[in-house]
């Protein structure tokens, strides 16, 4: 088998792909309840002679393993969906389930591409009788960002060589500058209830120190870098108006393009929290919910995605499934989809619904993707690649009803196996010059030598 019958191959079982693909979006499930789903994933891969090893004190975590010896690839699969997100595949807002779950972010697409890449990959390891091992990683609760920075900690990944990944968005493109590091924090204020027009001054308000902690909060925001975000909302802020507030809590999200500017700037939020308790004569206790890495960037590996997107053969859209785009893409304000093609189609092609082709390095340089993902923490304990393809008209949104739609229509499909073939390219690359993940490697190490991955789980 050369890489052309290899990719003819992964298209060949489409359907195979696809019905797995179909099955997750239907059935969709929020962080931490992907029971169905990872089932779904255990039991497909069984089935094709891969050996599932779970993953310890996880229940919906695991790995499926085909092949034997050097180089262990990682594939990243997910499969959580988003609440209240439900939707039809329709171009007008019509939840298949009243304020049901949905997938928003497209997880049904990103766990199937590299479940394909690895069914096309066992073939190839099967003929070829090449040496190397393939491991699908079943990862959940990457919505609630904690699921691979637990599998972390447990040892889920050790052996593995590197990572391969993926997210359905609205551009095709090789990644190298994505994910804001986070840490997730809640503060629980504890002081005195007491009649607020009686007796005020028995009373110590919890809540009282959580407003003052937000006023803190945003005064600190002009002494940060710009790219630093902070969000918060109040989580408990007492219960009747004339009763002083004895606990109060708030839930704080940090973020920044670096970790350790993600803890410089905790440090400072959390000597905010302690002036509001100090100010109020309440008590402050600190929980950490959990936290995540930026995307370390490897340029191999980079390379050898950027080399395989162009290489293997794009999506080509319908006129049925162009219209349905468009028809999509009419229900997002006219201004955000065209803010959304200045961005990456430097001006040009302003009628763009579907983004077609692949971005050019320099324009992949300037494709920055601004949410955090666990999957950033894998990126710090071995290389990893991450790419972009167009799963929904340009203008919407991840985590939008309109994203949930596209992600179940045949838009979503062509774009999972556009991904999947992308990863089965760079796998047989890879399986075929193992100098690629010597290069990766070393790389690697020279990025972290003096820059280690700690957990954001104490
Ligand atoms: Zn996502």
């Amino acid at each position: 088998m050369n890489k052309n019958n290899v990719l003819d191959y992964l298209n060949s079982i489409e359907e195979v792909v696809n019905d797995i693909n179909l099955k997750i979006w239907s059935n969709p499930e929020v962080s931490g309840n992907e029971e169905y789903s990872a089932n779904l994933y255990r039991s497909a891969l069984e089935e094709n002679g891969f050996k599932i090893v779970n993953t310890p004190n996880m229940e919906h975590a695991f790995y499926g393993e085909f092949g034997s010896g050097y180089p262990v690839i990682a594939v990243l699969g997910e499969f959580d969906a988003l609440p209240g997100l439900s939707q039809n595949v329709d171009v007008k807002f019509n939840p298949t389930t009243k304020n049901g779950p949905g997938h928003a972010c497209g997880h049904n697409l990103l766990g199937a591409a590299p479940f394909g890449a690895a069914l096309a990959i066992k073939k190839y390891l099967e003929e070829s009788k090449l040496s190397g091992t393939i491991r699908y990683y079943g990862c959940p609760e990457e919505e609630t960002l904690v699921g691979k920075v637990k599998m972390i900690k447990a040892g889920a990944f050790q052996g593995c060589d590197l990572a391969l990944s993926w997210h359905p968005m609205t551009v095709n493109s090789p990644i190298n500058k994505a994910f804001l590091s986070l840490n997730s924090l809640k503060f629980r204020f504890k002081g005195i209830s007491a009649h607020a027009a009686q007796s005020p001054e028995s009373g110590r308000s919890a809540l009282d120190a959580v407003e003052l902690m937000n006023v803190g909060a945003n005064y600190l925001r002009e002494h940060i870098i710009d790219k630093a975000r902070i969000h918060y909302t109040i989580t408990n802020a007492g219960g009747a108006p004339n009763i002083i507030p004895s606990d109060a809590e708030s839930w704080y999200y940090i973020r920044a393009p670096h970790r350790s500017d993600v803890e410089e700037i905790t440090e400072r939020l959390i000597n905010i929290a302690k002036g509001a308790a100090l100010m109020t004569d309440t008590q402050m206790e600190m929980e950490v919910l959990g936290g995540c890495y930026e995307y370390l960037p490897n340029d191999v590996l980079f390379k050898l995605t950027e080399d395989n997107m162009s290489q293997v053969q794009l999506p080509e859209f319908s006129v049925e499934e162009k219209e349905y785009a468009l028809s999509l893409q009419q229900t997002i304000d006219k201004k955000l989809v065209n803010l959304e093609r200045r961005k990456y189609l430097s001006g040009e092609k302003e009628d763009t619904v579907i983004f077609e082709g692949v971005l050019s390095k320099e324009e992949a340089f300037n494709v920055d993707v601004s949410g955090s993902s666990d999957s950033g923490d894998v990126s710090w304990i071995m290389p990893m690649n991450l790419f972009l393809t167009a799963s929904w008209p340009l203008g919407v949104a991840n985590h939008s009803w309109q994203a949930t739609s596209s992600a179940g229509s045949t838009v979503g499909t062509k774009s999972m196996m556009y991904a999947a073939r992308i990863f089965t390219g760079m796998m047989y690359d890879i399986l075929n010059n193992h100098s690629l993940v010597e290069e990766a490697k070393s790389e690697f190490r020279v990025r972290t030598e003096k820059n280690k991955y700690v957990s954001p789980l104490k």
